[in-house]
This record gives structure tokens, C-alpha cells and sequence, in this order.
């Protein structure tokens, strides 16, 4: 597992999750913006500065510009939707020229409707889920799933 570079990063990114503000009304997620080199280009995770920052729009906050081939990887697959701020995570990465996404957890219809993966696609992103992770991904969550 760990000689998987996508693996691996995106086990970072279910660990960044944990470090999310507690919350009864949003998911935990965290996220890694990796270039295409392989070096971390930045990280972030839900409510890191703001109770409404998504791990996706947190990362990509800290880059004023993002190389061509960087991957985002997250925990939760980007949002397409949602009723915190106008511009979703989706449109945000597709915004910043990012063109692979690699999650973890296909986002549950509990607080939107999840269409963050047809919206990318839609945009000719390159959209990966790795479903190995998802149980790890859903961890600091499961309190909003019961
Ligand atoms: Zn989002």
C-alpha cells in the first residue's frame, strides 16, 4: 500500500480529516495538493481557519498558482454543491487547473446532493476513487451517519 504514491497521499489526506473542528452539520475531510513531481504542494482540511472553509478550498487558499499535472487528493469526493459559500470545491479545483482528483469517499446525499465527480468529469477532469480508503475516510464522520 504504501508504494502506492496515490495510496499513500491520500492517506494523508484521511489523516488530515482528523483535524477537523469538530461539527454536527458538515463533514470532516481533509485534502493534499501534490504537484507533478510528486512533492506536497499544499494541504488543508475542513474549517481550518473558518467554520465554513471546505479541505479542498483550504489547500488551494495557500497556492497562488498551481503547476500543470497536479493531482488534489481528498477524503471526500469534492463538493459539486453547496450551501456555505457559492463556489463549490469542484468548480474551484477546475478553476485552479487542476486535472486529477483522487478521493477516498463518495460524498453521501445527507447535506447535498453529491455531483462534485460528474461536474469534474464534465470538465474533463481525470477522476480516480479509491474505495480501499473510504472506510478511513468515513471515521472521523461517523457521527453524522447514525
Ligand atoms: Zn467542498
Amino acid at each position: 500500500m504504501a508504494d502506492d504514491p496515490d495510496e499513500r497521499w491520500l492517506a494523508l489526506a484521511c489523516d488530515l480529516a482528523e483535524l477537523c473542528p469538530p461539527s454536527e452539520t458538515a463533514f470532516s475531510v481533509g485534502a493534499v495538493v501534490v504537484g507533478p513531481d510528486g512533492t506536497e504542494l499544499a494541504r488543508g482540511f475542513s474549517r481550518e481557519s473558518d467554520p465554513s472553509d471546505h479541505a479542498e478550498e483550504a489547500a488551494l487558499a495557500k497556492l497562488a498558482s498551481v503547476p500543470s499535472g497536479a493531482t488534489i487528493y481528498s477524503s471526500l469526493e469534492p463538493c459539486g454543491a453547496r450551501k456555505s459559500r457559492p463556489r463549490p470545491c469542484a468548480e474551484l479545483i477546475v478553476a485552479a487547473g487542476i486535472r486529477r482528483v483522487v478521493f477516498a469517499w463518495r460524498e453521501p446525499s445527507l447535506f447535498v446532493e453529491g455531483v462534485g465527480d460528474e461536474y469534474l468529469r464534465a470538465h474533463e477532469v481525470e477522476v480516480v476513487e479509491l474505495p480501499s480508503l473510504s472506510a478511513r475516510a468515513r471515521k472521523p464522520n461517523a457521527h453524522l451517519l447514525d
